[in-house]
């Protein structure tokens, strides 16, 4: 394990902490991310991690070494992390060079350069080393930025929203290519984002923060399929849920017939199941305990359509490729392709 936060806190005022017991751990080559909306308190915690911010309690360690704790408190310079800004934060007045040069200093003077051209090149800003920030793109900035921030090979890198200032186009094809920077260089790093997309894209595991907490950890894959609570699971995307009682076969009775669960439950549950897990057919033949519904919405776009239906008085999502093709007012039946997801404390 390269790091390993436990039960870290703080409270700007007093009695109103805003992280409340965060742990979790990162892996050595692991891309990580904290994902949760505005205050939620990523970017505090991530302060912390960085020594930018003091812990009130809970411990910071990196490879082995104690960086914060109750008693100690290692100053950010000396961690061996580097940084990454929503706003880059590049000296205007030095070229891509400079900047990247700058923070080398554990290098005699005359290696710096060299070496700072060498991680431009490597982050494809080899041919921009002599302009200065204004003279490049937002995307241009944020790999200097990235440059600058591994090129004293730290053992962690740090990302706060690195980027939410650069255009939908940019900032994907950025994301794939700081990630495989990231991978090349074998570096571990903490990505903070409040962007699903984003987090599910870039992250090898993802924390999903609510309210000073962190409510799962896992791969992409298991908290946006396999979310625990109901804020997972609506946080990560658009999700169906249900309210029901388990049956003596363990499975729940719902307007699109009895669904099975994807885990052992009894009593009251509620569960959700992705629009991408569900599909809609005309109602041909028996209805095998499905309510029809009426297809009250649809949005084309593109490769997927995502159809609105009402059965019964309750709304469903479903998202389908763009060869089912339905036009509102038709009736429809709503089906299962998966388990619903029992959710814990919901
Ligand atoms: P965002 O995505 O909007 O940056 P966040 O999840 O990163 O949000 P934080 O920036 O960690 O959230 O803030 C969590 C809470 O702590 C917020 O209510 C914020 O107002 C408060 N807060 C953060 N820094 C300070 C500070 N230096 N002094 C007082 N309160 C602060």
């Amino acid at each position: 394990m390269l790091l390993n936060v436990q039960k870290i806190e703080k409270s700007f005022e007093k009695n109103t902490p805003v992280v409340k017991g965060v742990s979790f751990s990162v892996q050595e080559n692991e891309i990580f991310a904290l994902l949760g909306p505005s205050g939620c308190g990523k970017t505090t915690t991530l302060r912390m991690i960085s020594g930018f911010e003091r812990v009130d309690s809970g411990s910071v360690e990196l490879a082995g070494e104690t960086l914060s704790s109750g008693k100690t408190h290692i100053a950010p310079q000396k961690r061996g992390i580097g940084f990454v800004f929503q706003d880059y934060a590049l000296f205007p007045h030095m070229t891509a060079l400079d900047n990247v040069a700058f923070g080398l200093t554990s290098l005699p003077r005359y290696k710096r350069s060299v070496f700072a051209e060498e991680v431009l090149c490597r982050t494809g800003m080899g041919d921009h080393k002599d302009k200065s920030p204004a003279e490049l793109s937002g995307g241009q900035q944020q790999r200097v930025a990235l440059a600058r921030a591994i090129a004293p090979e730290p053992k962690l890198v740090l990302l706060d929203e690195p980027f939410s200032n650069l255009d939908a186009m940019l900032r994907d094809s950025t994301r794939k290519e700081v990630r495989a920077i990231l991978k090349k260089a074998g570096m571990s790093a903490v990505l903070v984002t409040h962007d699903q997309e984003e987090a599910l894209s870039f992250a090898d595991r993802i924390a999903v923060m609510n309210d000073g907490k962190i409510e799962q950890i896992g791969t992409p894959e298991e908290v946006y399929y396999q979310p625990k609570t109901r804020f997972v699971a609506q946080f990560l995307g658009r999700t169906n849920l249900f309210e029901a009682v388990v049956n003596d076969e363990g499975c729940i009775h719902t307007n699109l017939g009895c669904l099975r669960l994807n885990c052992k439950a009894s009593g009251q549950v509620t569960c959700s199941i992705r629009p991408e897990h569900l599909t809609i057919e005309r109602p041909n033949g028996a209805l095998n305990g499905c309510s029809k519904g009426i297809i009250i919405g649809r949005e084309f776009k593109g490769h997927d359509i995502t159809y609105h239906v009402e059965c019964n008085g309750e709304r469903y999502i479903v998202h389908t490729d763009n060869r089912v093709l339905f036009e509102p007012d038709d009736e429809v039946v709503v089906k299962p392709l998966e388990p619903a997801v029992v959710l814990e404390n919901a």
